[in-house]
């Protein structure tokens, strides 16, 4: 595995890379990895010829009274787990490199920017959508892979590629959890033990509610009501959303249709720290038609 550090540099590597015909893969991340970075590392180099893992926590997504500046950074650590993942290229460039001095251009992604989590953070998609172009143009990949972990994130980014006509396929990859049902992030560093134990309960409500949407309930009311009683189950959880969606646009429809997917979101704050998770349900298809009455021999 190689590190560069300059953006033209890196620009070279892969135009000569696919020169000869090798596909580019791309996993953008803030550092400080874990398993879930790692398995997009993995998945990047099952589907690509090359990964190319960029590390760079990026100011124009945090607000001022947010955690720029202690967002936990730590080369080493990232260094050897990128080396032993099938990492390539590891990209860590400086601030100037991604904001040379004087710049003023910035991507505006419209109104999904402004919903959801984008409600709580009005900065944030804006600030994402304006690195991972600028990384992008550094890195040409044909493909970049994103977690499922970030939701509205992911949604933001296809527009991205799509809208500005950038030709990068997005892939989107699964949610590694801890063992207790914890969604892997970096900033589990800021929780204590305690609230670590107790952050369980984000995955448990999305698991309880999962299986009330199975037993056959559509109604988003009802679907939403479930989810906040067993949020509050943990009294200390301040629940910013949570709330049962349209899994492909966030549409809020009254009742859900049969065979479509929901995304059960979650924004929450334990104790200092932001608690962002999500699950993706398939509503049950109840009622037979006509045509599968006759299929399956009812008639
Ligand atoms: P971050 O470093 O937090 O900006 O995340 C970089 C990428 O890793 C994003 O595409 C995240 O969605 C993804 N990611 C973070 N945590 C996880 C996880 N637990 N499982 C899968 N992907 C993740």
């Amino acid at each position: 595995m190689i590190v560069i550090r300059k953006v033209d540099e890196l620009r070279k590597y892969s135009i000569e890379q696919r020169s000869k015909g090798k596909t580019i893969g791309f996993v953008p991340t803030m550092g400080f990895l874990h398993e879930g970075h790692i398995s997009l590392i993995t998945r990047a180099s099952v589907e690509c010829d090359l990964v190319i893992t960029s590390l760079f926590v990026n100011p124009t997504q945090f607000a001022p009274h947010e955690d720029f500046d202690s967002y936990p950074r730590d080369f080493e650590h990232d260094y050897n787990l990128a080396k032993n993942a099938d990492c390539d290229v590891l990209f860590v460039p400086a601030r100037e490199e991604i904001y040379p001095e004087g710049a003023t251009t910035s991507l505006s992604v419209g109104d999904l920017a402004y919903v959801l989590e984008g409600k709580y953070r009005p900065h944030f998609f804006d600030g994402v959508a304006t690195v991972v172009s600028k990384l992008f143009s550094a890195t040409l990949p044909n493909k970049a892979f994103f977690g499922q972990k970030d939701y509205q994130q992911t949604l933001v980014v296809k527009a991205l590629s799509k809208d500005m006509l950038m030709g990068v396929e997005i892939v989107v990859c699964p949610i590694v959890r801890e063992p207790n049902g914890l969604a892997m992030s970096s900033r589990n560093k800021y929780l204590t033990d305690d609230e670590r134990n107790k952050a369980k309960i984000l995955f448990q409500s999305l698991v309880a509610t999962k299986e009330f949407i199975e037993s056959g309930e559509r109604n988003r009311k009802k679907i939403n009501a479930y989810l906040h009683d067993s949020l509050r189950k943990l009294e200390s959880l301040k629940i910013d959303y949570a709330l049962a969606v349209d899994a492909s646009n966030l549409e809020e429809p009254n009742e859900f249709d049969e065979g479509s997917e929901i995304v059960l979101l979650l924004g929450t704050i334990l104790g200092k720290t932001r608690l962002i998770d999500n699950m993706v349900v398939k509503v049950p298809i109840t009622k037979y038609n006509e045509d599968d009455r006759f299929q399956i021999g009812l008639k």
